[in-house]
């Protein structure tokens, strides 16, 4: 007997249907853009609730998109920019800004360019953009988990009242990437879309802390510091800002920045090397001057706090990854405060990752994101392999592709 099909969309006003699959940000733009063109829409989220990622992202704050310059924006995706330039550039940053304030919720650009709801929060932009998808006549199935498809093509939902199945014009797959499975975007769609004959790169952890071999004095004197005002250099790029030595290694904003490389560097050599520099405004020159006057009685921590401003994180990091005869020597310990190499041992697993990289290759999607290999399915969000920083890039990159 075959599985049950469940009820549709309300009548059409274009006479088309579309099937969402994944009621994450990706797939909720989706329907609206669809409902918007008049096409029929169901929605098919395998969870009890919509958007558990983006309630999750809004937790610390709803970096929604990034203020600066679109050309210095659309760098951020690197070498996928060439993939998701045209969409972003057709809804970038002011775009998603106004969308916001069409739900009722207005944004604000932070100090550091990141742009929040005022609110911060994603709860009152989710509940709004539902009661709007509602609105558009677009159906939403909860605990409707996509297991693939059947012989007749048909897609396949597991529920707790058994198999149903359901067809449509066009599909859409919006499922998400391999990071907090609990929050339902699992990464099992892999494995059915590679069994479907598409292309699909291993997931790998982006945005990522890293583990390091740090000692139990380390941390416990500094477990959970945060070490302020640094560069990190991996390879040719470098990162200026802060983040915070955990019991397990490093994580926080600035290591999250450059993770994508550190990460790389990792898999493809075996070793990852950080090289921080403590004193990024001041020169080697001016840190060895100031090192080399006389320390009198005080210990060498006072002495760098006094003469360099370096705070008891900072020292003990020092300490850490130094030996004591380049501590002793004023020349060489400030060459090493401008370049203390630090050795990380893995990335943090994927299951912790604020997103990831890998998924639907870019090969197997045309412009408008539709699988080649099977004309009427789309791929849309974190379930596509690229990637890009913390700094609202994540969600606009989601919230920006369209399907026509
Ligand atoms: C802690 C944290 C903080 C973050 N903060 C930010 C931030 O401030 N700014 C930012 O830009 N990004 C942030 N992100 C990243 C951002 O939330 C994600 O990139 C974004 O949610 C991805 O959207 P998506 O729609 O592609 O996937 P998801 O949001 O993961 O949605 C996919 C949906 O598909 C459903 N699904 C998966 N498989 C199936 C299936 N087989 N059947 C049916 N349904 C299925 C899932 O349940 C889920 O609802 C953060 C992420 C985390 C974890």
């Amino acid at each position: 007997m075959s599985a049950p099909s469940t009820p549709s969309a309300r009548p059409t006003p274009n006479g088309k249907t579309a099937m969402v699959i994944g009621a994450g940000p990706a797939g909720l733009m989706a329907a609206e853009r669809l409902a918007g063109e008049g096409y029929g829409v169901t929605i098919y989220e395998g969870m009890p609730s919509a958007g558990r990622k983006f309630l999750m992202a809004g937790k610390s704050g709803l970096n929604i998109t990034h203020g600066e310059d679109l050309e210095t924006f659309l760098t951020r995706y690197g070498t996928s920019q060439a993939r998701l330039e045209s969409h972003l550039r057709k809804f970038g940053p002011d775009q998603i800004r106004e969308w916001c304030a069409g739900l009722g919720v207005e944004t604000f650009v932070g100090s550091s360019g990141r742009v929040f709801p005022t609110v911060m929060k994603a709860s009152p932009l989710l509940r709004a953009w539902l009661r709007r998808l509602d609105g558009l006549g677009c159906v939403i199935h909860y605990r409707h988990y996509w297991t693939g498809w059947n012989d007749a093509g048909q897609a396949v939902f597991k529920t707790t009242d058994g198999d149903v199945t359901a067809q449509a014009d066009i599909t859409i797959l919006a499922l998400g990437g391999g990071s907090w499975k609990r929050l339902g975007s699992d990464g099992k769609w892999m494995e059915i879309l590679t069994k479907a004959g598409i292309k699909c790169n291993p997931f790998k952890p982006a945005n990522c802390g890293f583990d390091i071999d740090w000692t139990d004095h380390l941390i416990d004197k500094c477990a959970g510091s945060p070490v302020k005002a640094v560069t990190l250099t991996c390879g040719d790029q470098t990162i200026r800002g802060e983040f915070v030595i955990s019991k397990t290694g490093i994580e926080g904003s600035a290591v999250y920045a450059i993770s994508a490389t550190l990460r790389d560097q990792w898999l493809e050599t075996g070793v990852g090397t950080l090289t921080l520099d403590l004193c990024p405004d001041r020169t080697l020159e001016d840190v060895t001057n100031r090192l080399a006057k006389p320390r009198g009685k005080n210990s060498l921590g006072n002495h760098l706090r006094k003469t360099l401003g370096l705070d008891a994180t900072k020292t003990a990091l020092i300490f850490e990854v130094t030996p004591r005869d380049i501590q002793n020597d004023p020349a060489k310990l400030a060459a090493a405060i401008k370049n203390l190499k630090v050795k990380i041992k893995k990335p943090r697993p994927i299951e912790e990752a604020i997103s990831t990289a890998g998924g639907v290759a870019w090969e197997e999607l045309d412009d408008n994101f539709q699988l080649i290999k099977r004309p009427g399915t789309y791929c849309l969000g974190e379930m596509v392999d690229w990637e890009a920083p913390t700094g609202g890039y994540l969600l606009s990159g989601c919230l920006a592709p369209r399907t026509a």
